[in-house]
Formats: C-alpha cells, sequence, structure tokens
C-alpha cells in the first residue's frame, strides 16, 4: 500500500482513480464540488479558464466546444495561404483559410482554429541584447510600418508573433507564435518580420474582403 492508495480521489468526469500519475496535482476542483483529472482537464479548450467557476456540465460543454474546433480544423480547414517563416520563407508559420475567416498555428500544429474576426491586435513581440563588436544588421523596417522598429545598439535575440483575441468559443485571449528561430541570426529576424507582415496583409486582405458591396 502506497502513502496515497487509501484516499485516491475519482474524476467526477471520466470516473479514473486519480493517482500521482493519473493527474492529482492537475485535477481541478469545479464549483458544484465535483472534481476533474488531469486527463479531463487537458481535453478543454486551450484559453484561460476559470475551473472554480465552472459546474461539470460547464466542462462537459467546454470539451464539446473544443472537439468541435479539433473537428473543424482537421476536416474544414482549408489553408488559402500559407506564411512561412525564416530566412528562406520555408518554415511553417501561420495558415489562412481566408474562405472560412479562419487561421491556425502552423508552427505548432496544435490543431485550433481561430476566427480572423476576432482579432483586435497584434504585434511582433521582440527581445533584445546589446550589440557586441561586428554585429548588428538592418531590417527595412519601412517596409513593415505596422511593426516595431529595432533600437539602435541592439541585436535580436527572439521574435514571436502575439495575435489578441476578443471573447471567443476557445477562451483564448492571446496566440503566441514563434516568428524566428532559437538563436536567431539575420536571416531569420528578416524572415521574422516578413512573415509578421504577411500576416498582417493576409487579415487586411480578408477585412476587406468582407467590407459588404457599396460601401467601397
Ligand atoms: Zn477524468
Amino acid at each position: 500500500m502506497g502513502l496515497f492508495d487509501g484516499n485516491k480521489k475519482t474524476c467526477d468526469l471520466c470516473g479514473e482513480k486519480m493517482g500521482l500519475l493519473g493527474g492529482i496535482f492537475s485535477s481541478e476542483d469545479l464549483a458544484d464540488g465535483k472534481t476533474i483529472c488531469g486527463s479531463c482537464r487537458g481535453k478543454c479548450t486551450p484559453g484561460e479558464l476559470k475551473f472554480s467557476a465552472m459546474t461539470l456540465d460547464d466542462v462537459k460543454a467546454n470539451i464539446a466546444v473544443a472537439e468541435a474546433n479539433k473537428k473543424k480544423g482537421a476536416a474544414e480547414f482549408k489553408a488559402t495561404q500559407k506564411i512561412k517563416k525564416g530566412a528562406y520563407r520555408g518554415n511553417d508559420f501561420v495558415d489562412i483559410d481566408a474562405n472560412h475567416g479562419w487561421f491556425m498555428n502552423a508552427d505548432e500544429k496544435d490543431g485550433w482554429v481561430y476566427s480572423l474576426d476576432d482579432v483586435y491586435y497584434f504585434n511582433l513581440d521582440l527581445d533584445y541584447a546589446p550589440l557586441e563588436e561586428g554585429q548588428g544588421f538592418e531590417v527595412r523596417t519601412e517596409d513593415y510600418p505596422e511593426l516595431p522598429k529595432i533600437p539602435q545598439g541592439v541585436r535580436v535575440t527572439d521574435a514571436k508573433l502575439v495575435i489578441w483575441l476578443t471573447d471567443n468559443e476557445l477562451a483564448v485571449s492571446k496566440v503566441e507564435i514563434r516568428a524566428a528561430g532559437y538563436s536567431p541570426d539575420e536571416g531569420d529576424i528578416r524572415g521574422a518580420f516578413a512573415a509578421a507582415h504577411d500576416f498582417f496583409l493576409a487579415l487586411k486582405d480578408y477585412r476587406a474582403s468582407k467590407v459588404p458591396a457599396g460601401k467601397h
């Protein structure tokens, strides 16, 4: 008999006993006194869920939303544009389905489908380190007026696209997509700017396509 064998809790959703590996530490206590295990928690949408305010029925409804979203990604999402990143623009970044008005994080290929209509702000988030002798390069930022300028005297050590969303079915407030590789080099950072700019253009095109006839 192990220390925890005597009083293992049971998940109120799947009925499994919650051992140490079964997710007792990642379990969630719900508003109605029920508890779900870490594995059931992992079936929920990826957003910032407040389990302490949710009932078991809320969790079930959330998992149904998550499953429907994943199904949408696998069965209905047809990319009209695959935005690539990297020095040679060969690496997956963001997939756009302009017909449905959807996008997916192609870098992580996690299968979640987000709506372009929910995007209210985005930015290229940059990390910096001091520039050392002989380092440094110029990104032609005038080509990308919507993106941040790289300050003088620094080099970019990381770049990610951050997309903020309004209330949505996945309860995700922002999607972060790696725009540069680890220890990025000059070409990689140029690729990150170009890729983020392509996302900006795709969003712009999508919004323009939705302006009702007669308002042009
Ligand atoms: Zn469970």
